[in-house]
């Protein structure tokens, strides 16, 4: 027979299969021998309590011979010769997976990206990270896999209404990522694994008789009535399909003003921005797991906060154990940092996002005290993308070039005090001590300044004294590419754009997802409802 159990275990007890086993015997009645293995179905870890435990769920096999976990199967046609194109512009998560379904559905994808595919990409990351040299098309927003590869990997979303979390799992199984992701609370890939996946799919894709091209970016299109007649690269090429997906992302600033320029309907999106924070992860360890030290078989601790300072929220963002602050810029002269980390997570830093919800009115704000913005148009639908490269260019400025980082202790942070030195960090490219009360729009500062505090009545035990709120935290500027900050509207039926029939503004970029899995899970969405509009199914 088959029996799903639930149980609690220690850490150690939940890396030892010979534990579990015992664990389902006595649970069950039956024999040690009598179990012929299991397969967990759910792993969480709970750190409430000074004890810290994993619950397992899991389907044990007892008097029956073991069977491996089921997966799904994928059906992935040859698309050579289909009558069908759809044109994908982007090859970041939302593109590679819509890719994959139009596939699936008989229909051939063309895919085209700016960047370069994931190994010539490796080297434009190494020379920002080392001389603080920008390449504007290649970076860690743009290139095959698009802002996933490089990315962190995590892989958990709250979207859950929105699509198969399961089928994207699985398909990311299929394609070479280890198979706890589909158990565990927390999925995580790490950095180091993604590339190998994303050129496992693009493999996929080609050996399928799609299509998918490099160094190819959209620069413009041609509009007939209501639909798009054909597309236009940079090098020239004119290309033409059935249907046109835009998965740019949230970083094509280029595709917003375009889109703008062209009249066709866009429109300003709020989003978070702020800093990202870097601790020891031994600090962050001793405060969450109540420790002096993480005992060998706990995994590198996170944590997740949100605060209410002064009518704003503040809250963490893509957490990092074990990590990297890695600069996420796509532009000269601009500073974004982001972080990620390896699947072993075995940096000894542990960073962070800490952002404040940006309105409307705020935004307005800075950016008519801006002399360099001038702004006079409060319904400018990229409003908010103009404040995040104001930002962006401020942070850059204060860091003196090449990518170097404005930064300041956590303390001395909320005491506007200069930091006289920084401590050890994971930011390559370097960060120079500097009052970022002058650096950031002041509604920002101060919800964060207010977040800190707070945070470290939050977490204030473990062994170091103040916990979160501590000078051995580093605060790095700016953390501004959370999501998208313009929206490209689509009908609630069709999903297309509302004046242009053929055109499926998709995922990140549009407004509609943020993270991996939301953004493949929109890419699949958007590819089932061309499928069905080809076919007039
Ligand atoms: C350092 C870092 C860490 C992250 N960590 C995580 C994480 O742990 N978990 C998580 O869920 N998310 C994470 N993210 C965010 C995640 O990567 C994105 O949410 C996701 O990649 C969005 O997918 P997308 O397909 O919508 O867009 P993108 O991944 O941004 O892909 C868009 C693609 O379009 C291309 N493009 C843009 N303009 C053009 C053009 N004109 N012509 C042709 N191509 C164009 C770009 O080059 C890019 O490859 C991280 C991001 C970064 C940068």
């Amino acid at each position: 027979m088959q029996q799903i159990i639930s149980f609690k275990l220690l850490p150690s007890e939940a890396a030892s299969d010979e534990s579990i086993r015992k664990y389902i015997s006595s649970t069950t009645g039956k024999k040690l021998s009598s179990i012929s293995g299991f397969y967990i179905l759910k792993k969480s870890i709970d750190a409430r309590g000074k004890t810290v435990f994993f619950n397992l769920t899991l389907n044990a096999f007892i008097d029956e011979p073991f069977i491996e976990r089921p997966g799904l199967t994928f059906h992935f046609k040859d698309v050579t010769h289909a009558d069908k194109k759809v044109l994908i512009v982007g090859a970041g998560p939302a593109g590679l997976f819509a890719a994959l379904k139009l596939i699936e559905a008989g229909i051939k994808p063309i895919i085209i990206e700016r960047g370069k595919d994931v190994r010539a990409r490796r080297r434009d990351l190494a020379q920002l990270n080392k001389e603080g040299v920008i390449n504007p098309e290649s970076n860690y927003c743009f290139g095959e896999g698009g802002a996933g590869t490089y990315s962190d990997g995590k892989l958990y979303t709250r979207s859950n209404k929105r699509g198969d979390i399961n089928r994207i799992l699985q398909l990311f199984v299929q394609f070479g990522a280890p198979e706890n992701i589909l158990y565990d609370a927390h999925p995580h890939i790490g950095t180091n694994k993604l590339p190998q996946i994303i050129t496992a799919m693009r493999e996929m894709i080609i050996g399928c008789g799609g299509q998918v091209f490099f160094e190819k970016k959209l620069t413009d299109f041609t509009i007939q009535e209501t639909e798009i007649a054909f597309i236009q690269t940079g090098d020239g090429e004119k290309i033409t399909a059935d249907a046109y997906i835009l998965a740019t992302g949230h970083s094509a600033r280029d595709i917003f003003t375009l889109l703008h320029s062209k009249n066709i309907l866009i429109e300003a999106k709020p989003f978070a921005l702020g800093v990202r924070v870097e601790h020891p992860q031994a600090l962050i360890d001793s405060a969450q797991y109540h420790c002096q030290t993480r005992g060998s078989f706990l995994p590198p601790a996170s944590y997740s906060l949100v605060q209410q300072v002064e009518e704003k929220g503040v809250f963490s963002f893509c957490m990092c154990p074990g990590g990297i602050i890695a600069p996420a810029s796509t532009n000269p002269e601009e500073l974004v940092v982001n972080g990620w980390s390896p699947s072993k997570r075995d940096n000894p830093f542990a960073n962070s996002g800490m952002v404040v919800q940006v309105e409307k009115k705020d935004a307005i704000q800075c950016l008519k005290n801006s002399s360099q913005f001038n702004y006079i148009n409060d319904d400018d639908p990229l409003l908010f993308m103009h404040f995040q490269q104001m930002v962006e260019q401020e942070a850059y400025h204060a860091g003196g070039g090449k990518f170097v980082a404005p930064a300041q202790r956590m303390q001395d942070f909320v005491s506007k005090r200069l930091s006289t030195s920084l401590p050890e960090n994971s930011y390559l490219p370097g960060l120079k001590s500097a009052e970022l009360n002058n650096v950031l729009p002041s509604f920002i500062y101060s919800a964060l300044a207010g977040g800190f505090k707070a945070f470290g009545r939050k977490m204030n035990s473990g062994a170091y004294g103040n916990g979160y709120f501590t000078n051995e935290a580093i605060v790095v500027a700016t953390e501004s590419r959370t999501s998208s900050p313009v929206r490209i509207p689509r009908d609630s039926e069709t999903l297309s754009h509302p004046q242009i029939k053929n055109l499926y503004p998709c995922a990140e970029g549009a407004g509609y997802a943020g993270g991996i899995v939301s953004a493949a899970m929109d890419g699949e969405r958007i590819a089932s409802i061309i499928e069905k509009k080809l076919f007039s199914l």
